[in-house]
């Protein structure tokens, strides 16, 4: 187990201090602990910045855009942290672009992506000028050249082409495959092209895929680059010669058992950047899980320790409504314990609070014997775990906090009963719901 999870925690930003505890870019988890409470996410700032440094630096062959995807995290202290340096957003709604301006991400350098795109959105994004709308639909694209006609202003799009390439991930984040929801089908790309050239208020400058998400090989990349590329010289005769960039969307994979062959973004860059600078394009990538998931964990409680039904579990203080991954996507999050691993092990289910069966963070997992009142820290939790979170029972959400240079700063505070119940409260106060 050992070695396999020296490269987790090296990943993370984790060391064990000369006591054995845990230390997150030098800051003990437990000191973290103490102060903020658990269930709370931590978050290293450094593993962060080093992450969008070497796939930035990889890609230095050819003009591009990293567009980090906000849905995997969109803490405004991690987007702030990304925006300083130079980091555009790929938005899935209005809300998440409220939240990449409020970063101080810059409008030009913001994409749009998403299938239900609403009337509102679509306004909101053409008034706030944003780099490219990655329209998915015929109608969409429709309703956009009305929108921006409407508002008397210019709107840049890009077609998300739905490239038919099936990777190798769970089917809930494929999302190139044939027969799925996203993406414009092949067959009607040129006429996409034509709506939009033949719109006063829509300009064409990129084509689009998105893959699916935590992708492990580049076979998928370099599959859908080769029919995107294909299809240039028609999109470029369609629509007038006014495209410029090629997206490949985001998906690359991270370690989250240790085992995993990920794609190192030297070989990212060397699949990839060939292709596109000989054809002249920008790329665009827009990378999530990448960037912060390996650089968050969720450091939680040991609550009880219960043997029933010829099973041992953990219940923790943290609830498939902190982190949903595991229940939802039967994903693996490597769990260590925060003090210096006891040598004998257990094997437990690690369940939450929540009143549901599948309300669990790992099942048969052989672990280092903990006690009740002991901290564990889960491992792999920067993306798609707070974002995902819920208030399911009544729970607050976690703490965020953001180490960084050896210092913390809670990035968002518990949430309280108070503050979840208080728009309805407030109904109650008013006498509007009657007794
Ligand atoms: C979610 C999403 C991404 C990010 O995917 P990751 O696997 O987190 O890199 C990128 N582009 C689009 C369109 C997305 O929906």
């Amino acid at each position: 187990m050992g070695s396999r999870q020296d490269a987790l925690l090296a990943d993370a930003g984790l060391a064990r201090g000369p006591d054995g505890d845990l230390l997150l870019e030098g800051v003990p988890l437990r000191t973290l602990a103490h102060h903020v409470g658990t269930p709370t996410y931590v978050y290293a700032a450094g593993r962060i910045a080093a992450q969008y440094r070497a796939l930035d630096a990889a890609l230095a062959g050819v003009p591009h855009t990293l567009c980090y995807a906000v849905k995997a995290n969109s803490n405004l202290s991690v987007l702030r942290l990304l925006a300083g340096l130079g980091a555009g957003a790929d938005i899935v709604s209005g809300g998440e672009l409220e939240r990449a301006l409020a970063a101080g991400i810059p409008a030009g350098r913001i994409v749009f992506s998403g299938v239900g795109k609403s009337r509102q959105e679509l306004r909101q994004a053409v008034l706030a000028g944003i780099g490219q709308v990655n329209v998915e639909s015929i109608e969409e694209l429709r309703l956009l050249g009305e929108v921006a006609g409407a508002l008397g202003r210019r709107a840049s799009v890009g077609l998300r082409v739905n490239p038919d390439v099936t990777a190798e991930t769970h089917p809930y984040i494929a999302t190139g495959t044939r027969g799925i929801k996203f993406g414009i089908p092949a067959d009607q790309v040129l006429g996409a092209c034509r709506l939009v050239a033949a719109s006063p208020y829509l300009t064409l400058t990129g084509i689009a895929v998105h893959l699916g998400s935590q992708l492990l090989s580049v076979r998928p990349y370099l599959e859908a680059l080769e029919r995107l590329l294909g299809m240039l010289p028609a999109v470029q005769e369609a629509s007038g010669g006014t495209v410029h960039a090629i997206g490949l969307g985001g998906g690359i994979g991270i370690r989250y058992t240790g085992d995993e062959p990920v794609v190192a973004p030297e070989a990212f860059a060397a699949a990839i950047v060939p292709a596109v600078r000989a054809a002249g394009m920008h790329l665009h990538l827009e990378p999530g899980r990448c960037l912060v998931g390996s650089a968050g964990v969720l450091l939680t409680e040991v609550l009880y320790r219960k043997h029933a039904g010829g099973r041992d579990f953990l219940i923790v203080d943290a609830g498939m409504n902190d982190l949903v991954r595991p229940s939802h996507y039967q994903a693996h999050h490597e769990i260590v314990p925060v003090a210096r691993p006891r040598p004998e092990t257990l094997v437990v289910d690690v369940v939450g609070p929540i009143c549901e069966t599948g309300d669990f963070l790992a099942l048969e997992r052989e672990l280092p014997a903990v006690e009740a009142g002991e901290l564990l820290a889960i491992l792999g939790a920067g993306a798609y775990g707070f974002t995902m979170s819920s208030q399911y029972n009544t729970r607050g959400r976690a703490a965020e906090v953001l180490v960084t240079d050896g210092g913390w700063r809670v990035c968002r505070p518990r949430e309280s009963a108070e503050e979840i119940m208080a728009p309805e409260q407030a109904l109650l106060d008013d006498g509007v719901i009657a007794p």
